[in-house]
């Protein structure tokens, strides 16, 4: 298990990111570059801008690291760069090419990528072929934050999802949810957990599972958060949201 409820494995050919909104002011992966770094970990020894990111966490490519899901036996579920976000400006579009193809020649696999970097990931999606089993998500944690979904929708991976996570204030999609083009996909929300978690207010949870409930999108509650992310575990109204969209493959 990798902690992260929804999938069945990380996949890291990408390390090392830079904040760039108040959904990363607790970025988990930055925390643990740091320890990472400091235990040796070949892959976290780069440092990122003191202002945005920090030890460990320079935004570094791992050629290496490409093979990786070739050698798995099982077919999996796979997050993509828990520890990066692939479609930050350091990454050169050739090597996000080729993680697609990666993902393309293991069709075995599920491959969920998320990014904040929606504009670059839509400006790039023409030049991208697009593989039927990677689902393409963006993290929405606010109404402010809600343009990453116009971006998505411009994108033709087979499925697109909103990660809503942490939620830091209320989502309303009436903008983005209907536009008639296939639309989003599916929807995981869920609260921020840690030392200094900021709460998730339970209508803001409750607007988002009502939304997907009137548009028919699979909808997904991950957890409230806390101190840590099973301290208030993940019922909404007595109801585990436990819904994934329909696998192309
Ligand atoms: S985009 Fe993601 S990985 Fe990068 S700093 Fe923000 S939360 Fe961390």
């Amino acid at each position: 298990m990798t902690g992260i409820e929804w999938t069945e494995a990380t996949w890291n050919p990408v390390t090392g990111c830079d904040r760039v909104s108040a959904g990363c002011d607790h970025c988990y992966a930055l925390t643990m570059a740091k320890r990472l770094k400091a235990m040796g970990a070949e892959k976290y020894q780069n440092d990122g801008d003191p202002r945005t990111s920090g030890p460990g966490f320079g935004v570094t490519m791992h050629p290496a690291a490409l093979e990786i899901p070739r050698r798995w036996r099982t077919p999996k579920v796979v997050f993509v760069n828990s520890m990066s976000d692939l479609f930050h400006a350091r990454v050169p579009e050739s090597f996000i090419t080729e993680v697609f193809e990666v993902i393309d020649s293991t069709p075995q696999h599920t491959y969920q990528v998320l990014t904040k970097r929606a504009l670059r990931a839509c400006r790039l999606a023409d030049r991208l072929a697009w593989p039927p089993n990677l689902w393409m998500g963006v993290s929405v944690e606010d109404q402010n934050t809600l343009d990453r979904a116009r971006h998505l929708l411009e994108i033709p991976a087979a499925v697109r999802f909103l990660s809503c996570e942490p939620l830091l204030g209320s989502v309303d999609l009436s903008a983005v949810a209907n536009n008639g083009t296939g639309g989003i996909g599916w929807v995981i929300a869920g609260g921020e957990s840690g030392p200094a978690a900021r709460p998730i207010r339970p209508e803001w949870a409750r607007a988002l599972r009502d939304q997907c409930g009137a548009a028919g999108i699979p909808f997904f509650f991950k957890q409230w958060g806390g101190r840590t992310p099973k301290q208030n575990g993940r019922h909404l109204d007595g109801v585990i949201w436990n819904q994934y969209p329909v696998r192309q493959r």
